[in-house]
């Protein structure tokens, strides 16, 4: 059963695009299915600052986590208006990967894969290999892999790094917990987590293919999957998102 509308969000894609001709389309596909075809869009933010950080940003892979995706749209949209906070840098913004599951609120796509367990063999899935492609000729600096958990009843994220890199995982929960309550269990998904942060150094594949390990490994040396409680209304999730990804930011602006 359909309950949202991917309409609605291409037509706020095209309407940012003729907000500011900094800003375009980098990649645009195609996925279909027995009745429909969807349009798959990779947006891309020119900053009149020059060798600026690229910061990518994605969103709705999994269809039943619609404050990703409405984080996303939000964030294309202030670049857009031109909010400085986030148009001194670069991005590549990917909002809703899975169009055919946003409408129906279901994760996985419309053969039933969940697509973030797909990265070591995107070429099977047309959403997979889109979002691989569209990696391709950019320098990502710092990825952010925005999600909702239906089991947790609290802000966490994963922070993958290489082990040079700065951890900012716990800089994000510090400001998150001033709007959201945070899952302090010291176990989250199998995997140890100390005040919401559960830390991934190096090569982990224990949480399998996902587009947060393939962006870690293979992509960038930083990449932060974000997750809040969809037992919480909706503006709250994507207030929450857009807190932690500011917050993210300004630690960027800080470290380079
Ligand atoms: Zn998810």
């Amino acid at each position: 059963m359909i309950i949202r509308s991917y309409a609605t969000i291409v037509h706020r894609i095209e309407a940012a695009l003729s907000q500011s001709e900094r800003f375009s389309v980098w990649r645009r596909g195609n996925v279909r299915t027995a009745t429909q075809a969807y349009a798959l869009y990779c947006l891309r933010y020119m900053p009149s600052i020059r060798d600026t950080p690229l910061i990518y940003l994605s969103a709705g892979i999994h269809g039943d986590e619609p404050a990703g995706v409405a984080c996303a749209l939000h964030v294309m949209e202030q670049l857009a208006a031109g909010n400085s906070l986030f148009t001194q840098y670069e991005w590549v913004v990917s909002p809703c990967d899975n169009p055919f599951g946003y409408e129906r609120d279901l994760r996985e796509n419309e053969t039933g894969i969940d697509l973030n367990q797909t990265f070591d063999r995107p070429e099977q899935f047309p959403q997979t290999s889109f979002i691989v492609s569209s990696l391709k000729g950019v320098h990502v600096h710092t990825a952010i892999d925005v999600h909702e958990d239906c089991d947790s009843s609290g802000f966490y994220l994963w922070e993958r790094r290489r082990s040079s890199r700065v951890l900012i995982g716990h800089r994000i929960v510090h400001r998150v917990e001033t709007i959201c309550p945070i899952n302090r269990a010291t176990e989250i998904e199998e995997h140890k987590s100390i005040d919401g942060v559960i830390t991934l150094v190096d090569t982990v594949g224990s949480k399998g293919w996902t587009r947060g390990r393939y962006l870690a490994e293979c992509i960038t040396g930083c990449c932060l999957v974000l997750e809040t409680p969809t037992q919480l209304d909706l503006e709250t999730r994507v207030q929450v998102h857009l807190t932690a990804i500011r917050t993210a930011l300004e630690y960027l602006k800080r470290e380079t």
